[in-house]
């Protein structure tokens, strides 16, 4: 057995603690990236592995995503992310929870968690009854800071297309603009929402077909099968599902001038940066247009410890960030030939003090 600190996906992280409490049957791994920016953020995946060491790649590749993520979102946050490992029935009990809860309390502060795939709010309520380093609660009341992530992605990821259509085609207006929105749940539904305000053309798919045909008669677009979006002639493909989609196949079959999407992890190996870019597809790196879920996840965890009243409006503005650090992203790619996805990689090392010599 190889330790986890000579695999690939090690990248000097400051802390990984395996937490096994008999009693409850909890079994986690948090996963502290970097801390250099402040308190490592990131969600709690609960998730069956079949094998153990997937859990601890993930926590691994997670947490070092959310390093790059909170710092290119300008969050005094640094990166971590905790995983708990269920069994096959996917049990989860309160004695877990709290025990989970008790694991974060002890790191001091040090990790800061919130919801991720299999973890839901109550969840984030119960892990909150012991400690306080949680985000992601339920909104204190109207205004506030706080409650589901998904309209604040879309609406960075709605603000990322805008730029991406103005910096490609030289068009300030979505009128016309054609969009194909992969996945129509809580990111791809807002975001295409938010399309079809500003005027844009839409085609939409998702695996749930009935779901996707439903969003396009009401706002009034084409849907078409899940298997077929990517090779859909448009402006804009914009994957708000799954990750890994941007490989060989997956690329060859693009006929749009922009992919810019909320899903994590689009690349599905780095070079397909260059794949991308060799088709003249300008990219809208993932971490960096799908920020504003985090930042309103941060802005509400930072106003309760400040003992603030964290708001709406100020979520908002740093949302709002966003199409200006795509904008230097891109010109930065354009000056030097390098890749918008390693430019951004870059900046973010940079901010977290890892810049590569
Ligand atoms: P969701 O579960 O609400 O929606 C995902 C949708 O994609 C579902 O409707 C699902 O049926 C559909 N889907 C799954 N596979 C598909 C396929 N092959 N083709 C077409 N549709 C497919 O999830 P979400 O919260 O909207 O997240 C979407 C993506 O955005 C994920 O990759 C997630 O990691 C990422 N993301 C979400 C947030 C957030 O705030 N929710 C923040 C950052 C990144």
């Amino acid at each position: 057995m190889s330790a986890f600190w000579t695999e690939a996906d090690f990248d000097d992280h400051e802390l990984v603690q395996v937490v096994h409490c008999r009693k409850s049957g909890l079994t986690a791994i948090i996963a502290l990236h970097s801390t250099h920016l402040g308190p490592g953020a990131g969600g709690t995946r609960f998730w069956h592995y079949n094998d153990p060491a997937g859990a601890m790649r993930d926590a691994l590749r997670l947490s070092r995503g959310m390093s790059y993520k909170n710092a290119m979102a300008g969050l005094p946050m640094g990166g971590g992310k905790a995983v708990i490992l269920a069994d096959e029935q996917r049990i989860k009990t309160p004695d877990m929870l709290a025990a989970f809860g008790d694991a974060v309390e002890a790191l001091g502060g040090r990790y800061v968690t919130a919801e991720d795939v299999g973890i839901s709010e109550a969840d984030m309520v119960a892990v909150a009854q012991r400690t306080a380093h949680v985000s992601g609660l339920p909104v204190a009341g109207e205004g506030s800071a706080g409650g589901d992530p998904g309209p604040f992605t879309a609406y960075g990821i709605f603000l990322g297309i805008k730029a991406a259509v103005a910096h490609k085609l030289g068009k300030d207006s979505l009128a016309g603009v054609h969009v194909a929105v992969q996945g129509t749940g809580s990111v791809g539904g807002g975001v295409a929402r938010l399309l079809a305000k500003d005027g844009a053309t839409l085609t939409l798919a998702d695996i749930h077909a009935d779901r996707a045909a439903a969003l396009a008669q009401e706002l009034g677009g084409d849907a078409v099968a899940s298997d077929s979006i990517m090779g859909v002639a448009c402006d804009v493909f914009s994957p708000n599902a799954l990750g890994a989609i941007l490989d060989d196949d997956g690329i060859a079959r693009l006929d749009c001038a922009i992919v810019a999407g909320g899903a994590n992890n689009q690349l599905a190996r780095p070079h397909h940066g260059e794949a991308l870019a060799a088709r003249g597809v300008l990219y809208a790196p993932d971490y960096v247009i799908n920020a504003g879920g985090i930042i309103s996840v941060a802005t509400e965890y930072l106003a309760r410890r400040d003992g603030r009243h964290g708001d709406v409006a100020e979520v908002r503005a740093l949302i709002e960030q966003i199409p200006g650090r795509l904008e230097t992203i891109w010109q930065e790619s354009a000056a030097s030939g390098v890749t918008a996805d390693v430019v951004a990689d870059r900046m973010a090392q940079q901010l977290i003090g890892r810049a590569q010599a």
